[in-house]
């Protein structure tokens, strides 16, 4: 028996409904900001993302599935989607079309990671960039809209945890400063965090290791070092947070994994998912597009877990899916009709009016039944005295009233789903 690769999910037509409520609320949510969804390639050219992501980090350096194609170009099946969207960016010159593109995107990821709860090797993110601006109006736009979507999911156990990582000036001085304090604890630290010492030594904030924790209580902290122009732009993120009525806290330790980030960075976690809490991360990322070969341009962007966010949703009982329901189902009240329901199915279901009817030559009772499964809003009943006298049976299953309809007058019954 061939299974599902661990870390993959099927999504069953149990869960479509809430994966189809969800994704509504993200495209209404994005649309009213008037941002535009882009869809990309799953596979790319492993220079994108090793160029654009950073080799130091754990998705580059750990994670990502690529393999080389018959032709011997290494390919990557993608770990996120910035890198992706800043390529389409480039190489279709939307700059040259728009000054300020917004994009946004719902699309699955990989990564090659120890599956656990929270953590799979196919998920679904959702984000958006906008991409052609420093102003500090879109970091807040970005982190208000991640904000406002996880709210519309009905989760309340969320925190939005802010920081600023400033020019890469200020970082570099700011690095030293780090290096220096570490100088002479560094075999105190993990493994890891000794390989991130050398590579990337921001990252040793991330760490879940209790020895590199406690070294780094008392490190300095980039937000005491930030050069005026960085400090300035934080300041008005905040402040339009503040006006958007978006609670945060400022996380001087938020350094998040990948590279590219310049200025604000920000995470909103859950309290009710365990150890996996983090639902979205984002921030700007001024070097990013000339990294990739693209004319300086700045931008800003978020990426959000659905799963993840599902699992909050269910451990909070939050989410208040519809009931899935039918418009109409048809009951032939012998099998001698089954081509004139198909007819009639046909007729509706060319109207969009979602119709099902029986194809087991089940007993009367048994298609009422499965109506009543099917939540069916109506019931046709076709057949006997009034099939004889030109009319069918209408039944109205939420009040259970009954008329005779006239088999000449499908418009009737069409009207009842008009609108
Ligand atoms: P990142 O691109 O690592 O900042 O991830 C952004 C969001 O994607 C996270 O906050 C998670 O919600 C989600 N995410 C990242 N990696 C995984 C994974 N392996 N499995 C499920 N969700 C993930």
């Amino acid at each position: 028996m061939i299974k599902a690769i661990t870390g993959t999910k099927d999504i069953l037509p149990s869960d479509i409904s809430k994966w189809k409520f969800v994704e509504s609320i993200i495209d209404k949510t994005m649309q009213g900001f008037n941002y535009k969804e882009v869809r990309t390639p799953v596979f790319e050219e492993t220079a994108l993302f090793s160029r654009g992501i950073g080799e130091a980090t754990d998705i580059v350096s750990k994670e990502m599935y690529t393999f080389l194609d018959k032709g011997g170009t290494s390919l990557t099946l993608r770990p996120e989607m910035t890198a992706s969207v800043v390529r389409a960016f480039i190489e279709h010159s939307l700059a040259a079309k728009q000054n300020l593109n917004k994009l946004y995107y719902i699309a699955p990821m990989f990564r090659q990671e120890r599956p656990q709860a929270g953590r799979l090797r196919q998920f679904h993110q959702f984000g958006a960039e906008a991409i052609g601006s420093t102003s500090p109006a879109l970091d807040s736009e970005i982190i208000i809209m991640a904000y406002d979507i996880l709210k519309s999911f009905g989760l309340k156990n969320i925190l939005v945890k802010i920081n600023s990582l400033g020019v890469p000036e200020s970082r570099e001085n700011y690095k030293a400063k780090l290096r220096e304090y570490l100088q002479g604890k560094v075999a105190g630290l993990s493994e890891d965090s000794r390989k991130r010492f050398e590579t990337n030594i921001l990252r040793i904030f991330d760490s879940k290791e209790e020895c590199d924790q406690k070294i780094m209580q008392d490190a300095p902290l980039l937000i005491d070092y930030l050069d005026e122009e960085s400090l300035k732009h934080f300041e008005s993120v905040k402040a339009l947070l503040k006006q958007a009525g978006v609670p945060f806290e400022i996380d001087p330790k938020l350094v998040r994994g990948l590279d590219y980030y310049t200025k604000t960075t920000f995470e909103i976690v859950s309290g009710s998912v365990g150890s996996q809490s983090a639902l979205c991360g984002g921030g700007r990322y001024d070097l990013l597009v000339e990294q990739l070969g693209g004319k300086p341009t700045p931008g800003v962007g978020f990426a959000a877990g659905i799963e993840r966010i599902l699992l909050a949703c269910e451990n909070e009982n939050s989410l208040n899916i519809p009931v899935e329901s039918i418009d109409l189902y048809i009951v032939r009240l012998d099998n001698g009709l089954q081509p004139n329901v198909f007819d009639l199915g046909l007729h509706f279901r060319r109207k969009g009016i979602t119709s099902e009817f029986d194809y087991l030559e089940r007993s009367v009772k048994a298609q009422m039944r499965e109506a009543n499964k099917l939540n069916a809003r109506y019931v046709i009943i076709l057949g006997g005295e009034e099939y004889q006298k030109g009319e069918l049976v209408l039944k109205n299953m939420l009040d259970g009233t009954q008329e005779n309809v006239s088999l000449d007058n499908m418009e009737y019954i069409a009207n009842k789903f008009a609108g």
